[in-house]
């Protein structure tokens, strides 16, 4: 459960630490304060490159909006909400913001510069227009009827934000967390951080540096989630979320002179996808890399490719790391994933068996065969230790598959 939620933990610090800031932004000498003014557009000026570059359209949007925010807030709303230009210019970014909020959660990634995010920039563009034609003329009606109260609640009376717009945040803040739920990567946790930035910005618009700070919250909070996202297309496996053989490829480098290295091997697995399919193949190696990461005594699991599996225990040798990797073995072998009725194969000859209600309950299960070895006279480099691991793991297959092998064992 909390590794679901992982990609929500930065953007929470990132918006704790604004706290902190905004307490202590009266300390800060006047240059200090001048360049506070300033960071928010350097920000967005960093997270629109990066998001243009990574071709993330939710998150050059959300740039341009907290843009927009920052400007107007900071022409019209440093003295409060009391001149009519400010009251018309607080409605409408109070509706503007939560509604392009609610629509980008609602939005798959599609790219900024083709068709679509084209005409997700125009659909922006024509609000901003909207927003620039009744304050140029001056007129409220849109803004005042948008903003009405939709229910006379005390409770809610007190908060500056419109109710619509309220309805509105909690909707995206509702969509963003399952969303980050669903799929734990770093730009879905950004988005849930980004919607609680913007009820910041609207809850508080005339507190002094409240608009200055959350605007540049919210560009960081987009910036670092693409950086967190490129670091792990490269060192992370997407399907099984371990370190990817890249990752491996840096460890290996540092590690010190004591190391064991164990190759993992899922048992029969051609097999197993032939009999099941491909998917569910899939939801058994997410499942094997599970146990992986949970391995005991220290052992840093990766995904070397396909259906094989690296564990490193730095500092420890091969004796010691056997009874952890038995433990592991075991482990998975004890796991039994139960087949929904859904995960029967499309083929249809295949299917045919599926039908048949012993296979739709039928609970399935994998084996491994493991291979250690460690570093020290007889193997110097980390290439020679995982050779030796690999004929480890050849024997332990050989030996009847599902067990452990230490090299230069008979
Ligand atoms: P052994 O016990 O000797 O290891 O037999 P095996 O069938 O596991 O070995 P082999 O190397 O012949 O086949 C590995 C299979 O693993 C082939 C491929 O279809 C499957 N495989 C590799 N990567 C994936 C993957 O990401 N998803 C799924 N579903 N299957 C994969
Ligand atoms: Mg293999
Ligand atoms: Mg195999």
């Amino acid at each position: 459960m909390l590794r679901n939620l992982s990609s929500l933990l930065l953007p929470l610090i990132v918006l704790l630490l604004s706290w902190l800031l905004l307490s202590r932004a009266f300390s800060l000498s006047p240059a200090q304060q001048e360049l506070l003014t300033l960071a928010p557009y350097l920000l967005a000026a960093a997270a629109l490159i990066s998001g243009y570059h990574f071709k993330r359209g939710r998150v050059c949007l959300l740039i341009i909006l907290a843009t927009v925010n920052y400007y107007l807030g900071s022409h019209y709303l440093a003295a409060g909400t009391v001149t009519p230009e400010a009251n018309l210019v607080y409605r409408a970014l109070a509706i503007l913001l939560p509604f392009n909020l609610l629509v980008i959660a609602l939005m798959r990634e599609k790219g900024i510069t083709g068709c679509t995010g084209r005409m997700r920039l125009t659909f922006l563009g024509g609000q901003l227009f909207l927003l620039w034609l009744t304050l140029h003329q001056g007129s409220q009606a849109l803004w005042m009827a948008l903003t009405h109260p939709l229910l006379q609640l005390s409770l809610l009376a007190s908060l500056p934000i419109p109710q619509l717009s309220l309805l509105m945040l909690v909707a995206a803040a509702g969509i963003t967390l399952w969303k980050a739920w669903q799929r734990p990567a770093p730009v879905e946790g950004a988005l849930f951080g980004v919607v609680i930035t913007f009820a910041v910005l609207l809850a508080w618009p005339a507190v002094p540096f409240v608009t200055t700070i959350f605007s540049g919250t919210a560009s960081l909070i987009l910036v670092l989630a693409i950086i967190q996202d490129s670091h792990n297309m490269a060192f992370r496996d997407d399907m099984t979320g371990l370190p990817s053989r890249r990752a491996l490829n840096e460890l290996l480098r540092g590690l010190g002179s004591r190391y064991a290295i164990a190759m993992v091997d899922v048992d029969h697995f051609k097999r197993f996808n032939d009999t099941y399919g491909h998917d569910v193949g899939d939801q058994v190696l997410k499942v094997v890399a599970g146990r992986l990461m949970a391995v005991s005594g220290g052992g840093r699991p990766f995904r070397y490719g396909g259906e094989e599996f690296t564990v490193i225990f730095p500092g420890k040798s091969a004796k010691d790391a056997a009874p952890h990797l038995e433990r592991l073995r075991k482990a998975i072998e004890e796991y039994k994933m139960a087949l929904r009725s859904d995960d029967r194969p499309k083929d249809d000859s295949k299917g045919q068996v599926s039908r048949n209600r012993q296979y739709a309950s039928r609970d399935v299960s994998v084996t491994v065969s493991i291979g250690v070895a460690e570093s020290g006279s007889r193997y110097t480099t980390a290439e020679e230790v995982i050779r030796a691991a690999d004929s480890a793991l050849y024997r332990a297959k050989n030996g009847g598959r599902n067990q452990v092998c230490l090299a230069g064992q008979r």
